[in-house]
């Protein structure tokens, strides 16, 4: 097993199953997060410790097999153990930086606009291929400051892994995260986010809405014929009043499909007076493709109707663009180009 799957408090169970005290379970995270011990031999526990590690956990390769470096972000393309490609996401920001993971070999979603989507989904990441992200990210960049679950793949479709890469994160003597640092983004699958206001989901969530009304959301995102607008709307507010959290709805402006001043009216209906704010994203188009991002005057109407009507609204700086970082766009290059 990869030693990265590894929570707490599965090393705690770990230790007590071979009869060692489970505070030893603290002695390893600290090693491994806090230290940066890469191989069993640079774990700082004792021999016997170590031989006993050695039976079940290895430490698995995450190779790094291309690097594009833009002025704002950079991306790592990078070969999983068994082959399989994923990218991830560096986005630099005055002080420091935040990183985005890949939760999924491929996804199955099948967002129209997406193109993460276009490799099906091969295999669910383990929360060790998860946290490899970050902690190859972060030896280059040691100022991390927040991680956002929004690479290839659909998070709340590999659930238990992305909650146990969600608690090594967060787990207060390792990398010691904060919960308000991390964000898990879902393109909306209610039955995942019913149970993350269930059990008390300490960190941020965003919803990739990108359409106001369930006609154009069932032609952009497949997901929404499954759990229509009504039904992910309840559970999203209801996540975000239980949870007493300010909910993201991600809105990827795409010209003349979604980026009408009707469409923002629509938008603003379906949010009303709940605390959920609306994070407007440019579209990312790359070549040969049908969509394109409307232009700004065009995004500051949306906007206004937005604001008309007291909705919060953030948007996304430029990030990423210069080096594709739209999601699944290095992996898609790197395979059109016959790797
Ligand atoms: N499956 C999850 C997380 C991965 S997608 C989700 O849907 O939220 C991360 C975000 O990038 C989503 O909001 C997705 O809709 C958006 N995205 C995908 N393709 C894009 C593009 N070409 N330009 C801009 N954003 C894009």
């Amino acid at each position: 097993m990869n030693i990265y799957d590894m929570t707490y408090k599965k090393f705690c169970d770990f230790f007590a199953e071979n009869n060692e005290k489970p505070s030893r379970a603290e002695a390893v995270m600290t090693s491994l997060y806090r230290e940066g011990a890469d191989s069993l031999e640079k774990l700082s526990v004792s021999e016997k410790i170590k031989a006993m590690l050695s039976e079940d956990f290895h430490f698995p390769s995450l190779e790094c097999i291309d690097i594009s470096d833009g002025e704002t972000a950079v991306k790592y393309l990078f070969r999983l153990a068994d082959g399989n490609l994923v990218e991830t996401v560096l986005m630099r920001h005055e002080y420091g930086g935040s990183v985005c993971v890949s939760t999924q070999a491929g996804c199955n979603m099948g967002c129209k606009f997406c193109r993460s989507g276009r490799l099906k989904k091969i295999r669910n990441l383990t929360a060790g291929e998860i946290v490899q992200q970050v902690l190859f990210v972060k030896k280059h960049t040691p100022s991390l400051t927040g991680i956002s679950v929004m690479g290839i793949g659909e998070p709340l479709d590999n659930f238990d892994n992305v909650m146990d890469f969600v608690d090594i994160m967060l787990y207060p003597k390792g990398l010691s995260f904060a919960p308000r640092k991390i964000t898990v983004s879902t393109c909306g699958l209610v039955p995942e986010i019913e149970r993350l206001t269930a059990e008390h989901f300490p960190c941020n969530l965003a919803v990739s809405l990108h359409a106001p009304n369930d006609i154009l959301r069932s032609d952009l995102m497949p997901v929404n014929k499954a759990y229509p607008l009504p039904v992910l709307m309840k559970a999203v507010k209801d996540f975000s009043k239980k949870l007493n959290k300010r909910v993201a709805l991600e809105y990827v402006m795409i010209k003349d499909v979604n980026d009408s001043v009707v469409n923002a009216a629509e938008l603003a209906e379906l949010i009303g007076d709940s605390n959920l704010y609306v994070n407007i994203i440019r579209y990312n188009s790359s070549e040969g493709d049908i969509y394109e991002c409307p232009d700004f005057e065009q995004i500051m109407r949306f906007y206004d109707v937005l604001k008309k009507n007291d909705i919060s609204v953030t948007m996304r700086r430029e990030l990423g663009s210069s080096v594709n970082a739209a999601c699944g766009q290095l992996r898609s290059d790197y395979i059109n180009n016959g790797n």
